[in-house]
């Protein structure tokens, strides 16, 4: 069998139209295929690569760690250098209730540990989440992602969960003394990039704290930098309790983590202990490039200029079949006409080397979300040719 049979057949397929673009390497904003040809990365392998792809200062840390030792013990027996220098290091760039992380090895999986220490910690049972939401494909993830098709096969999903609508006040009222956390995306994603009104995630985090309901903010795809600022919530000056992070944490490795006070954490050693329990939870691998990642946003000031780039790409992409584009920080959504233009722009990028994205709860829009490093001279020449593609669409 070629590669392409073996991808088909042996490899299990959950969409009936994969890319199925045959990878030979990646470097900076580029990836290569096997023929050679370059793509532009525009949505940074879906919001991780926001330092690029194989940033060396990420490379030197994973060999580095190497060369010292893999997996060694179950998460949280043993002290491990990588693992206590992300969560100083996490400690320090995030706001003084969030203190303490508990390293997980996916986005799906910092959902789930934040769901059960919220339950835990207020010992009440309901939910809330948010319709359109996204939060992940685990059974207790997909139980709060508000997207009725994608639950339906694989109910029963976790009772007690109740949906509201995302930046609607009076839905807010829904939160009440028996909820145990309202988990909820600070800008959603999937959603196609829905930003909601400051005065609505002020007043969210004060219904929150008047019903003793913990804030779980989900800023997996909207965290290190995406948005302009490290996270998100930084601009609508809330804190949550509990945070949820992945994707970008990792530098292009596989970690994800969900943190809170050290008094909330506090209850997942007992009553039962040993509270959530992960094998390879904080790899000391990807701990060493997750402390290295966030040193080059440090270091090289890449927060800086996001907002602006953002914005200069917003503007480059107003085309008369565009009817809107949502955009915060280097994180767009592109409303075309119809689902089925939409697919054509997609797919004329990918021709001319510019790889573009749909959302799952958005047919008619795809996504921009480019690493951080991009410079102003390649949003330039990225969105020359995306609306050329635009261009060309009948
Ligand atoms: N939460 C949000 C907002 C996401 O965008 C995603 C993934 O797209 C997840 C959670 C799930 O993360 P993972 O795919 O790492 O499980």
């Amino acid at each position: 069998m070629n590669n392409k049979e073996i991808f088909f057949n042996y490899q299990a397929q959950t969409t009936p139209f994969p890319i199925g673009l045959e990878i030979e390497r990646a470097e900076g904003l580029f990836i290569y295929d096997t023929n050679g040809k370059a793509y532009y990365d525009m949505v940074s392998g879906l919001a991780v690569t926001n330092i690029g792809h194989r940033h060396p200062k990420v490379l030197n840390a994973i060999k580095k760690q190497l060369d010292t030792h893999l997996h060694v013990m179950p998460y949280g027996e043993f002290i491990q250098g990588p693992q206590i220098k992300l969560a100083e290091k996490l400690n320090s760039i995030l706001p003084d209730n969030l203190t303490t992380s508990y390293f997980v090895n996916s986005g799906a999986e910092s959902v789930e540990g934040a769901l059960k220490l919220a339950k835990r910690y207020t010992g009440r049972q309901e939910i809330i989440a948010c319709h359109k939401s996204y939060h992940g494909s685990t059974h207790g993830a997909l139980s709060v992602s508000g997207n009725l098709l994608k639950q339906s096969a694989f109910k029963p999903l976790l009772p007690n969960v109740n949906f509201i609508h995302f930046d609607e006040m009076d839905d807010l009222s829904n939160i009440t003394e028996k909820t145990a956390c309202v988990i909820i995306e600070t800008v959603q994603g999937d959603a196609g990039v829905r930003i909601a009104s400051q005065a609505y995630m002020k007043a969210l985090r004060e219904k929150c704290t008047e019903t003793g309901t913990l804030l779980i903010l989900d800023e997996i795809q909207t965290g290190f930098g995406r948005t302009g600022t490290f996270f998100a919530f930084e601009q609508y000056n809330i804190t949550p309790d509990i945070l949820c992070i992945a994707k970008a944490l990792g530098g292009g490795m596989p970690i994800g983590a969900f943190v809170s006070s050290k008094e909330i954490m506090d209850c997942l050693t007992n009553n039962p202990m040993l509270g959530h329990i992960t094998t390879f939870g904080g790899h000391p691998v990807n701990c060493a490039a997750a402390v290295a990642n966030i040193e080059v946003i440090e270091e090289e000031n890449l927060i800086e200029g996001v907002k602006e780039k953002g914005e200069l790409m917003k503007q480059l992409l107003s085309h008369k079949i565009v009817k809107e584009i949502r955009q915060i920080g280097l994180m767009l959504a592109i409303d075309l006409e119809s689902d089925e233009i939409t697919q054509q722009v997609v797919e004329g990028c990918m021709k001319k080397g510019i790889i573009t994205f749909w959302f799952l709860s958005c047919p008619a829009s795809f996504r921009l979300a480019p690493p951080l490093t991009i410079t102003t001279k390649e949003i330039e020449l990225v969105c020359k040719g995306i609306n050329e593609v635009f261009d060309s669409v009948k």
